[in-house]
């Protein structure tokens, strides 16, 4: 080892110990300690606004003053102004590469990264050492597949999904499908929307080697019984991913006592910026993944005879990482956990019940999903097209979300086309619904 090397190490080493005297959140450490309290801890005096108000969250405030009334929160969330702001800190006065601890600036960004990594792992009830951060859902889901699934899947496995499934828990096992001869199952669903788990009971064989399910559906708003679907993955050996997109925003989610193997989600659906989320899995299986990308950072030695890696969860992260984003994802996370997630889970159940009162009262209102969907309501109007709807409620400044959902299986299921959505969180209020309905009712009027 040169000098550099060694020193190196040396600070390395600094770090990990200093590192290891963290809390668990940013925001939780001892206020005095610059070394160990590195940038991303949200200011402490910016407490949340209550649940149903704007108040945190200028993307919500229209420039003439006038509300908008957003409802595709499922598909991003807007950012609260405590996440912008240590966004805009971690970018500016705080800002340097990780893992190049040579200089201070450096060391403490490496802190604050490992410190957000710490905080979202336990957001969910994992290890820091279990949490992979990734560009989102989508590319979580595609590690599995091209690490873990190309690893152990042989011709004859199966892959069970379910109807409901958004494309990028779909695609990416289609893709390890062609790569390896695995073959896919499809879970049906109940009546009402759900992931119809009797009858995963019945498909699934000792041949399964996965079962990869959303948590909650990003169209109908159904929650999964996760705990059940393990045991049945389970009970035939095979492993359980939860597709958590939609359930992190809103349910108190611990991968523990779900069970599951893989949980993968966005950070820009929760509140945090875009361009990062995360991959949970079970130690001893991320132990065993190989790396799926080469590159910086994710190496143990090179050399051009052979090259060793970096234990989990570096081994999964090749290139300079999205620092500032992780570190905005944890203060979207310390954000949320601030009002707490059961209380968030009932204020847009509130107003999921609401809603489907609201267009049950109305004749040619075809309503999806469980009476019980978490945070979303999708609907189609006879004889309207939801893109048209859609156009309709924008310039009355009612977002909605018309179209398949990139859940185009799904879509064939319930036999539309596409379906209106309107989806909630947790700054979504009853005047959202009023100038929803008032919308629909001027468009069925065009239309009539
Ligand atoms: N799964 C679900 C259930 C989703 O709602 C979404 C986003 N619409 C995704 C996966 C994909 O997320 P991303 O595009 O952020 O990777």
């Amino acid at each position: 080892m040169n000098e550099h090397d060694a020193n190196l190490r040396s600070r390395e080493a600094q770090l990990a110990n200093a590192s290891a005297g963290l809390a668990t959140s940013p925001a939780a450490s001892p206020a005095n300690a610059r070394e160990q309290q590195p940038a991303p801890a949200t200011p402490a005096s910016a407490s949340p606004a209550p649940l149903g108000s704007k108040a945190d969250f200028p993307g919500l405030l229209s420039p003439t003053g006038a509300p908008w009334h957003y409802l595709d929160t499922a598909a991003t969330a807007q950012k609260p102004q405590q996440v912008i702001d240590t966004v805009a800190r971690a970018l500016g006065a705080d800002y340097a590469t990780v893992h190049r601890g040579v200089y201070t600036r450096s060391a403490e960004m490496t802190l604050g990264y490992e410190a957000a990594r710490r905080r979202v792992a336990a957001f969910i009830g994992g290890r820091e050492d279990e949490l992979v951060f990734t560009r989102g859902a989508t590319e979580a889901i595609n590690l599995v597949a091209q690490s873990w699934g190309a690893a152990n899947l042989r011709p004859g496995d199966r892959i069970l999904l379910s109807e409901l499934e958004h494309h990028s828990n779909i695609v990416p096992w289609q893709l390890l499908s062609a790569r390896t001869g695995a073959a896919i199952d499809v879970c049906p669903l109940t009546e009402d929307g759900q992931i119809d788990l009797a009858a995963a009971e019945r498909i699934l064989t000792p041949a399964h080697r996965l079962v990869a399910f959303a948590h909650v559906s990003n169209v109908l708003g159904s929650v999964l019984d996760a705990r059940r679907a393990a045991d049945l993955a389970h009970s035939v050996g095979a492993r359980l991913l939860l597709d958590g997109c939609q359930a992190v925003p809103r349910l108190p989610v611990d991968v523990e006592a779900l069970g599951c193997d893989f949980y993968a989600f966005s950070g820009h659906k929760l509140y945090g910026p875009t361009g990062i989320g995360a991959l949970w899995a079970r130690a001893e299986i991320l132990a065993d993944m190989p790396p799926w990308q080469g590159g910086g950072a994710m190496i143990d030695k090179v050399t051009f005879e052979r090259t060793t890696y970096a234990p989990a969860p570096q081994r999964f992260e090749a290139g300079t990482p999205a620092i500032v984003e992780a570190i905005g994802l944890a203060a979207a996370c310390d954000y949320v956990e601030r009002i707490g997630r059961p209380a968030i889970h009932a204020h847009e159940t509130q107003l999921v019940r609401q809603t489907r009162e609201a267009l049950r009262g109305m004749n040619d209102v075809r309503l999806f999903g469980p009476e019980d969907s978490a945070g979303i309501v999708s609907f189609a109007l006879d004889g309207i097209h939801p893109h048209d709807l859609g156009t309709i409620l924008d310039e009355e400044d009612v977002a909605i979300r018309a179209g398949h959902h990139c859940a185009q299986p799904l879509m064939e299921r319930l036999g539309v086309p596409a379906t209106a959505r309107a989806s909630f969180g947790l700054y979504s209020d009853e005047a959202d619904i009023a100038a929803l309905i008032r919308g629909i009712e001027r468009t069925k009027r065009i239309f009539g």
